[in-house]
């Protein structure tokens, strides 16, 4: 007789770009996996950082960072034209996937860049400008629109049954060596087989009493939106322009968003006069026409902040039910895929 097979009970919790990816991936495996998120997923609400950041899908400046950091990065880039492919396929909702390249303007270490494009297989273009010098346009990199990036998600999970349970925050774990319930702020105890900590910035104060050693904190990043759908603008750009740790994010439909700030506030989630201004003086450098454009939104968001950009991809080291699939600081939204892999295939295999 054919032996039957009891399917893992998993509950992710947190319901970012990393919890919904992570979500996905077990259900693809034959997981039954319910989603626990505070909030609402795919809203922006209390800093949620995977609806506020850029959709940049590449590390700025990436001979900058340890391999470790750009091979999750790249590997995450890589899957993205298929998901989203499969995103707007059968949900409808676009993500906008856009090969935009990204153009790096002077100060940067041109000898350095150009080595590691080598190494690492990436075109690079590079050109000098008479009053700018060293310019560098990597055509490959690409972008994608977080807000709808997340209700394509949102939909794609529905669609795949996976359970969502929003407004509902699990309390900080209790040490222990097994998990046998996580209560909920509603006072309910929910139960699985597997527990996934995908909570981002406030992952550190969920499981502070355990001994998970995680260092994550919140890194707030502010971001400007212009619109110059309404204006002909002879510069508009068709590349992503980074410049002196800020750059500008063409949209397809004539939106800009200028950004972003790097910010150590602890969970502060305001917006402040003194970094718009900046960022307005800083996008106008680039592109003088902003003087005349309209900033339509200012947000911000928490980077779930580590040391050196690594996340930490593991079971607990104490809890055999826990897994932690968090930390991905700056390129959470670029590793997210691939991150989702790695952890799906320690739960499961
Ligand atoms: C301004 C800015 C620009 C950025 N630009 C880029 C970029 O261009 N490219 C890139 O790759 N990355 C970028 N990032 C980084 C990227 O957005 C993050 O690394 C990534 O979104 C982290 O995803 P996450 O799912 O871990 O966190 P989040 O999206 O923050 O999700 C965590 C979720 O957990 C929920 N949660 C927390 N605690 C609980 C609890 N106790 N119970 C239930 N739910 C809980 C929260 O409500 C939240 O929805 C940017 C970030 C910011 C802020």
């Amino acid at each position: 007789m054919a032996k039957s097979v009891v399917a893992k009970k998993v509950v992710v919790v947190g319901g970012g770009i990393v919890g919904c990816l992570t979500a996905l991936k077990l259900a693809q495996r034959g997981c039954q996996v319910t989603i626990v998120e505070r909030n609402q997923i795919a809203a922006q609400t209390s800093g949620e950082a995977s609806w506020a950041g850029a959709g940049i899908l590449f590390p700025l400046l990436p001979w900058m960072y340890k391999d470790e950091v750009n091979a999750l990065a790249l590997s995450g880039a890589s899957l993205y034209p298929a998901l989203c492919q499969r995103l707007l396929d059968e949900t409808g909702i676009d993500p906008e996937y856009t090969q935009s390249g990204m153009l790096i303007q002077p100060a940067f270490n041109a000898a350095l860049a150009l080595d590691w494009c080598a190494k690492n297989n990436i075109e690079a273009q590079h050109f000098q400008t008479q009053n700018q010098g060293n310019n560098l346009l990597l055509p490959q990199v690409a972008q994608v629109r977080n807000p709808r990036l997340m209700q394509a998600l949102k939909q794609l999970l529905i669609q795949q049954h996976v359970t969502l349970l929003e407004s509902t925050q699990l309390e900080p774990l209790a040490n222990t060596h097994k998990i046998d319930g996580w209560k909920t702020n509603n006072g309910d105890v929910l139960k699985a087989d597997v527990f996934v900590v995908t909570s981002g910035a406030w992952s550190f104060e969920l499981l502070k009493d355990t001994a998970a050693n995680l260092n994550v904190k919140p890194m707030r990043g502010q971001i400007l939106l212009y619109d110059l759908s309404h204006q002909a603008v002879a510069d508009f750009p068709t590349n992503i322009i980074y410049r002196d740790g800020f750059y500008l994010v063409p949209r397809r439909d004539g939106l800009l968003l200028a950004g972003s700030t790097l910010e150590d506030v602890g969970f502060d989630t305001s917006t402040t006069e003194a970094m718009r201004q900046a960022l307005q003086l800083k996008a106008e450098s680039i592109l003088p026409s902003l003087k005349h454009a309209a900033v339509i939104k200012h947000w911000s968001g928490f980077r779930p902040g580590t040391p050196d950009n690594l996340p930490t991809i593991a079971q607990h080291p104490s809890i055999e039910n826990l897994f932690l699939n968090t930390g991905h600081f700056r390129y959470g939204l670029t590793m997210a895929p691939a991150s989702a892999e790695r952890i799906a295939a320690l739960i499961c295999d």
